[in-house]
C-alpha cells in the first residue's frame, strides 16, 4: 500500500518518527509538502522565514533524490490538497509530525477528522520536543508557569537514546499534479539577501555543519561565550531547529557523540541543553495558555499605559538609526542576516517597550518579518519576558541599559563596529557613547540619541505604577 508522509515544520529525513514509521508500514511513501500559509491565521511565515523555507524544501528535495525518492510540492488548502493525491494515488494512510501553535492544532484535529472519516488511517508523531506539552505537569496536575522547577521536572524525562536513521529504503513513490518550488514564490522579489545567503545553509546538512563547528569550539566556552555578541559563542541552530531540521534529541545526542570523537576534556553541555529547555518551556505555555501569542501572559499589564503608536519611532527603531549603539548594531545584524544575538535581541526589545514604551506586539511583529528563526512560541515567551508582562518574566522595573550591557558584554566595542561602520574608527571607548564627541557624530553621520536613556527610564518606572498593585 502507498502512504503519504505530510512535511511541514520536520524538514529532515532523520530522526523523523512520520517518515519512519510509514516507511516501515508501507510499500511505497510519498513525501508531500503542501504550502498553505492562510492557515497559519495572523502568523503565516515573514520575509525571512519564506526565504528560510525555500532554501530548506531545495535541499530536502535534494536529499530525497539522493535516496531515489522526491519531494511532491502543492500549494492551497491542506485538506483538499490531501483528499486529492489520496484519489489520485489510492493511499491507504497520512503520516505527519505535530505542530504546537494553536492555528494549527485546530487544523489538523480537523484533517485527521476528516481523513478518519474518508476511510483514511491518520497517524501523527512527536518529532519536535523532548516531551509534548500535555505530557509534563507540577505535582498538582497544572502546567508550569515558572521555568526553573519545570526544567528541573523535564531534565529527569529526557530520553537520552539514540535518534532515528534515515529510513533505508525510501520506498519513494511519485504522483502527478505537482508544482514546482519557483512556484510557491518564497524568494523576495527585490534581492535583498544576500546577507543571510552569505551567513546561513538551510537544511538538514547545515545543521549538522553548525553542531560540528559548535562542538569543536563554541560548547566549551558556552556558559560565558554565549553572552559575548561579536563572537559565535552560541550554536546559530535556531532557524533549524524551527524548521525540524534538527531535532533536540539529534542536537543532544549528536554533541554528546561528537565531543566523545574528539576525546580530550569533555565539556559541560548541561548549559547548553537548558537553552533548549526554554525552547520546550515555551510551547509548553504556548500550548496550555494559547492566546498568549497576543495575549499578555499577566492580565495586569492589560492596563499599562503604552505610549500612542509612534510610527516613525518604530521605523527608527527598526532602521537601527536610534542612536543608541548596541540597539542599532542589533537591528542592523537582524536586517542584514536575519539573526540578532539573543542578549542583544534582549536590549533591544526592552529599549523598545520601556525607554520608547512602544507596545511589545510592533516589536515581536517587526521579529516575525525579519528573522530566520522566528517561532511563534520562543518569539511571543522572548517578548513578553522583557517586556515584563510574561510568565515568570523580568520585573517591569529592570530595565537594560544598552550603554553597560555593551561595555560590559562588548568590552572592545568589536560587535559595534561590524555593524556599525560609521563608529569602526573611533575608540572603543566612544563607540559606546558616540555623543560624549559631537564631532564624531558630525563627522560620521552616525544619530545623535532618539531618547535620553535616563529620562525615558524613569517615565518608564513612572509608567509602571499604573499596573504594579
Ligand atoms: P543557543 O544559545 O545555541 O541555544 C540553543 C537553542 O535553544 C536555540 O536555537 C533555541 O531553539 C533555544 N533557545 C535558546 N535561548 C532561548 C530562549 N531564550 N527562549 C527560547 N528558546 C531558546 N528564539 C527563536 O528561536 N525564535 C524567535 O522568534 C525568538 N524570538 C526572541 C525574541 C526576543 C525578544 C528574545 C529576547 C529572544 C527570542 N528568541 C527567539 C530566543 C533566543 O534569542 C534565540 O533562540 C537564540 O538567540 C538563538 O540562537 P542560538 O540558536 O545560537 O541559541
Amino acid at each position: 500500500s502507498l502512504a503519504i508522509v505530510w512535511l511541514r515544520r520536520d524538514l529532515r529525513l532523520a530522526d523523523n518518527p512520520a517518515l519512519h514509521a510509514a516507511c516501515a508500514a508501507h510499500e511505497r511513501v510519498l513525501p508531500v509538502y503542501i504550502h498553505a500559509p492562510q492557515e497559519e491565521g495572523e502568523w503565516a511565515p515573514g520575509a525571512a522565514s519564506r526565504w528560510w523555507l525555500h532554501h530548506s524544501l531545495a535541499a530536502l528535495e535534494s536529499s530525497l533524490h539522493g535516496h531515489h525518492s522526491t519531494l511532491h510540492l502543492r500549494a492551497g488548502d491542506s485538506l483538499g490538497e490531501l483528499a486529492a493525491l489520496i484519489r489520485a494515488t489510492g493511499a491507504a494512510a497520512v503520516y505527519w509530525n505535530r505542530l504546537y501553535e494553536p492555528a494549527a492544532i485546530a487544523r489538523d484535529t480537523r484533517i485527521k477528522q476528516a481523513l478518519r472519516e474518508q476511510g483514511v488511517a491518520a497517524h501523527s508523531f512527536n518529532a519536535a520536543l523532548w516531551r509534548e506539552p500535555w505530557q509534563i505537569a507540577t505535582k498538582t496536575g497544572d502546567p508550569y508557569r515558572v521555568f526553573t522547577p519545570y526544567w528541573r521536572n523535564l531534565r529527569t524525562l529526557i530520553d537520552e537514546g539514540e535518534p532515528l536513521p534515515v529510513p533505508q529504503p525510501l520506498r519513494g513513490a511519485t504522483a502527478e499534479g505537482g508544482v514546482s518550488l519557483e512556484s510557491l514564490e518564497l524568494l523576495p522579489r527585490i534581492r535583498w539577501d544576500a546577507g543571510m545567503a552569505a551567513a546561513w545553509t538551510p537544511g538538514e546538512r547545515g545543521a549538522q555543519e553548525l553542531l560540528e563547528l559548535f562542538a569543536d569550539d563554541a560548547v566549551a566556552d558556552y556558559a560565558e561565550g554565549r553572552d559575548i555578541p561579536s563572537r559565535h559563542g552560541t550554536s546559530r541552530l535556531s532557524p533549524h531547529l524551527h524548521f525540524g531540521e534538527i531535532s533536540p534529541r539529534q542536537a543532544q545526542a549528536g554533541l554528546r557523540a561528537l565531543l566523545a570523537k574528539r576525546g580530550g576534556k569533555r565539556p559541560d553541555v548541561e548549559p547548553f541543553l537548558r537553552e533548549l529547555g526554554w525552547r520546550e518551556f515555551a510551547h509548553h505555555l504556548m500550548f496550555h495558555f494559547p492566546e498568549t501569542h497576543t495575549a499578555n501572559f499577566n492580565p495586569k499589564f492589560d492596563g499599562f499605559p503604552w505610549a500612542a503608536d509612534d510610527e516613525a519611532l518604530i521605523e527608527r527603531w527598526q532602521r537601527g538609526r536610534t542612536g543608541i549603539p548596541l540597539v542599532d548594531a542589533g537591528m542592523r545584524e537582524l536586517w542584514h542576516t536575519g539573526w540578532m544575538h539573543n542578549r542583544v535581541r534582549m536590549v533591544v526589545a526592552s529599549f523598545f517597550t520601556k525607554n520608547l514604551r512602544q507596545h511589545w506586539h510592533h516589536g515581536a511583529r517587526w521579529f516575525w518579518d525579519t528573522l530566520v528563526d522566528a517561532d511563534l512560541p520562543n518569539n511571543s515567551l522572548g517578548w513578553q519576558w522583557v517586556a515584563g508582562c510574561g510568565a515568570d518574566a523580568a520585573p517591569y522595573f529592570r530595565v537594560f541599559n544598552p550603554v553597560s550591557q555593551s561595555q560590559k558584554f562588548d568590552a572592545k566595542g568589536e560587535y559595534l563596529a561590524r555593524w556599525l561602520p560609521e563608529l569602526a574608527n573611533a575608540v572603543p571607548a566612544l563607540r559606546h557613547e558616540p555623543w560624549k564627541d559631537p564631532s564624531l557624530l558630525r563627522k560620521s553621520g552616525y544619530p545623535a540619541p532618539m531618547v535620553d536613556l535616563g529620562e525615558s527610564r524613569a517615565a518608564a518606572l513612572e509608567a509602571f505604577q499604573a499596573v504594579k498593585s
